[in-house]
């Protein structure tokens, strides 16, 4: 027997702006007008819909549905190596307010996790001086490096976030809301991103973040992949063999991260005398039009890309989204990336392969760390959970 269409149901179809009236719904579903009605009364009950007049020619007004994104607010930290992002934002995901900050996550869940809090709650006070929105929040959405273990909402293993294995991040934020916290990997973020971005028609899709580290969000057919154990896109520890032997930050060695990821470069230019403290600074210089600079960046795309190439002809995406410190010099680091996808992936997977930058740039963690919520919250069955309750 099929599912009935509940009212949860009925909210997707109106958010995705497939049906625009009651008539809409009763020809999408094959609902009784009552049922309908009820349904649809039950939305408006918790503010999340309104249903505006519109003077239509003869018999009935046909009221126009709309989804309320004010009904309620989510929370989003984007917390990253040495930068945490936070956004109060409503129910599409558009920012109220938002604050950026530099913070060292190698001193531990702790101490970031504190700061996160505390500055969620200094947000909250600028949005609402009265407190008025703290009963508002619907959900929580936070995004850190590395591989995330979903039901603990935690740090797994990760080398960047020392202190932070198996520590879940939810009680840190229980003085701010008692909402549901969902914690995603910085990729899975950039990935979701772009359902708020240019390719939100796009239903698979790789979001490559070449940085520091490297990482990999994958969205196959509208879906994001996670993995068994989280560990989906872990594309920097894949082995390849101009690695081999050489040491990686995770523990092994032989990683492509070992020869390319903006760690090694760093490493590999202080062997040489030179100075340089970040992967930035190599950016900033290949953004000047620095040969030597250009080279590094171009060689560790393709690097990159030999590894992403087998990713690309299993998983035949649309489009590859190119972010992190070193995908912002877009040109050349895609440029790479190309040579690489096109002399080793299959003919038909780059036929038409897009590689693009992220849409939300700077901000791409923190809008998909709200669409990481979002999803989680209202999702048709989270809806009808709450209306029952
Ligand atoms: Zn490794």
């Amino acid at each position: 027997m099929e599912r009935t269409t509940t009212a949860g149901d009925l909210l997707q179809l109106i958010r995705a702006g497939q049906v625009v009236t009651r008539a809409d719904l009763q020809r999408h579903t094959g609902l009784s007008r009552t049922a309908i009605t009820s349904r649809l009364a039950a939305l408006a009950d918790l503010g999340l819909l309104t249903e505006a007049e519109s003077t239509a020619t003869g018999g009935r007004p046909a009221g126009r549905l709309r989804f309320s994104p004010g009904a309620g607010l989510v929370l989003a930290g984007a917390i990253g190596r040495s930068r945490i992002q936070l956004a109060v934002c409503d129910l599409d995901g558009t920012a109220l307010v938002s604050s950026s900050h530099d913070h060292e996550v190698s001193a531990g869940a702790d101490a970031a996790m504190q700061f996160v809090g505390d500055e969620f709650a200094a947000l909250l006070a600028q949005l609402s001086p009265g407190g008025q929105d703290q009963g508002r929040i619907w959900g929580v959405g936070l995004s850190i490096p590395g591989v995330v273990d979903i039901d603990k909402g935690a740090s797994v293993d990760s080398p960047v976030l020392a202190g932070w294995d198996g520590i879940p991040l939810a009680p840190y934020l229980q003085h701010v809301t008692s909402a549901p916290v969902v914690v995603g990997s910085d990729c899975q973020a950039l990935a979701v991103s772009e359902r708020d971005g240019h390719l939100r028609e796009v239903r698979d899709l790789l979001a490559v973040k070449a940085s520091t580290g490297f990482g990999l969000g994958v969205v196959v057919d509208g879906r994001l992949v996670r993995g068994h154990r989280g560990g989906a896109g872990e594309i920097g520890h894949v082995k390849v063999d101009a690695a081999a032997g050489l040491p990686c930050r995770c523990g092994d060695s032989g990683c492509v991260e070992a020869i390319a990821a903006g760690w090694a470069l760093v490493q590999q230019l202080r062997a040489r005398g030179d100075d340089v403290a970040h992967v930035r600074e190599v950016v900033a210089r290949a953004q000047t039009g620095d040969a030597e600079a250009r080279a590094l960046l171009r060689e560790s795309a393709r690097r990159l890309g030999e590894v992403l190439a087998d990713a690309v002809t299993l998983l035949n995406p649309e489009a590859v989204v190119v972010a992190g410190d070193m995908g912002a010099a877009f040109d050349v680091y895609a440029a790479g990336l190309r040579e690489s996808l096109y002399s080793r992936a299959s003919a038909l997977a780059t036929r038409d392969l897009k590689l693009l930058p992220a849409t939300h740039g700077e901000r791409a963690g923190l809008v998909g760390c709200a669409r990481l919520a979002l999803d989680q919250v209202l999702a048709p069955a989270a809806i009808d959970a709450l209306l029952t309750r």
